[in-house]
């Protein structure tokens, strides 16, 4: 079968069709008013996951306590575990400011593992560390190696190496860990196996990606991960975290709070996630189009086999990419994405539909995940600033970043001949390099006997 060429512009659609686009058109758009509303309820969210009731935000504390001077040294460890993969890292921070050389192994992270048990998961990392240090280092260097741990989700910490998983994200379901301290079952296993290594700190990739791109960058405030799942961090005054406040700490202290933003709309269940993030955006395309195919019987896909389409997560945010990538006239790359990967051959008219779909899925994501960031700086009263930020959807995801922009002078109102004053760009390595920073301030505040 051939690909359908598109002809000409969409009025040329069956009204039906036609009709079905708008009312996706209305279900996905965020107009601006909206965003504001949005904006203001996040800002109020905020608020709350700092107060000593809590709200659906957790607004964990991180005791990151401030910005690198660039004069940081030594040499760390430093751990992501990210949800493809797992990624070992040794890291110098030279004498030269803002400088580092950083050596690297990258694992493969088995799926089987995100639902595994917790034994499997230790045992995992565990080897991953072993082959790291055989590789790298002499049986004679046997001085313990500070580990910074990027463990990116939420997690309560009242010390900086310590964390009890609050809950799974991101697709993890791993028995036994929800609820516990993470850090103990790591070191007990470096301990049996003899490695050279101390956790010493416990990390959120927000905070790493903040932190990381402050080395280098004074004007960032704001770490974010528009990836597999959404999140940001940014400094706070311990005399604004009302939770903290039975410790009498010094209220001028800067500390930096990891959101959890994604939980935002928690009636709905990490509902802003599901709008936002990666992990999800196939997941509504799919959901989409199989409601139309079970409640718009005739509508879409006629005789076709759509058995693989009522796949849960077949679909990962990489087919919308290439959707709205396809640079076709008659949009031949989406056909055969199709084909190849739900045994569909769509229409011309379906064709258009999917397009427009993808669009306003990736669209809404990136506009939304503007709001995130809006709100941070509207609770902080930040005019400018840079925001770091990293993850797949950042990365890859056509027009995500200009999207964000747009939403973001529609929410912050600058005027059309304006600069843009909030600027979200690309960040340093956060869960490498951010890592070894956090794990380097920590060391010095323990040193100099402060917390
Ligand atoms: C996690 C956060 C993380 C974010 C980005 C979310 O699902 O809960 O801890 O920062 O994903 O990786
Ligand atoms: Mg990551």
């Amino acid at each position: 079968k051939q690909p359908p060429s598109r002809k000409g512009s969409m009025h040329d659609l069956p009204q039906n069709l036609l009709q079905q686009i708008k009312d996706f058109e209305d279900v996905f758009t965020v107009d601006r008013q909206l965003l504001k509303k949005i904006v203001a309820h996040f800002v109020k969210e905020l608020e709350k996951g700092l107060s000593v009731e809590g709200g659906n935000i957790p607004m964990n504390v991180t005791w990151v306590m401030g910005f690198p001077d660039g004069n940081e040294q030594g040499t760390f460890l430093a751990l992501d575990m990210g949800g493809t993969n797992l990624r070992v890292c040794e890291i110098t921070l030279t004498d030269k400011k803002g400088a580092f050389d950083i050596t690297q192994s990258k694992y493969r992270m088995p799926e089987e593992l995100k639902t595994g048990t917790a034994e499997e998961l230790w045992e995992y990392i565990a080897d991953c560390l072993q082959q790291f240090i055989e590789s790298h280092h002499e049986e004679e260097n046997l001085t313990k190696l500070p580990l910074g741990f990027t463990f990116s989700y939420p997690a309560t910490q009242e010390y900086i190496d310590h964390g009890i998983l609050q809950r799974w994200t991101k697709g993890f379901d791993i028995d036994g860990v929800e609820g516990q301290d993470v850090v103990p079952p790591l070191e007990a296993i470096l301990q049996k196996r003899g490695l050279p290594i101390k956790v010493a700190a416990l990390i959120n990739d927000t905070t790493g990606t903040m932190i990381a791109s402050a080395y280098t960058d004074p004007e960032m405030k704001i770490g974010c991960i528009f990836g597999t799942g959404v999140n940001a961090a940014y400094m706070e005054n311990v005399g604004s975290v009302p939770k903290i406040a039975h410790l009498n700490l010094d209220p001028e202290l800067p500390i930096a709070i990891n959101c959890e933003y994604g939980a935002f709309d928690n009636e709905r269940v990490q509902a802003f996630e599901k709008m936002t993030a990666g992990l999800y955006l196939g997941e509504i395309f799919r959901l989409a189009l199989v409601d139309l195919v079970d409640n718009k019987p005739g509508l879409i896909f006629n005789g076709q086999d759509v058995s693989k389409l009522r796949k849960p997560y077949i679909l990962d945010a990489s087919f919308l990419a290439k959707i709205e990538e396809d640079p076709y006239e008659n949009l031949s790359e989406t056909y055969d994405l199709f084909v190849r990967e739900l045994g569909i051959h769509p229409t011309e008219p379906e064709l258009e539909l999917s397009r427009r779909l993808a669009e306003l899925i990736g669209t809404r994501a990136a506009r939304l995940s503007a709001c995130g960031v809006a709100a941070i700086c509207t609770k902080k009263n930040i005019e400018s600033c840079h925001v770091g930020a990293d993850g797949s959807v950042f990365t890859k995801y056509p027009h995500f970043k200009a999207r964000g922009a747009q939403a973001l002078r529609e929410i912050l109102d600058w005027k059309p001949e304006e600069k843009d004053k909030v600027v979200i760009m690309a960040a340093e390595d956060g869960s490498g390099v951010g890592a070894a920073l956090i794990a380097a301030l920590t060391l010095k505040r323990v040193k100099a006997g402060n917390l």
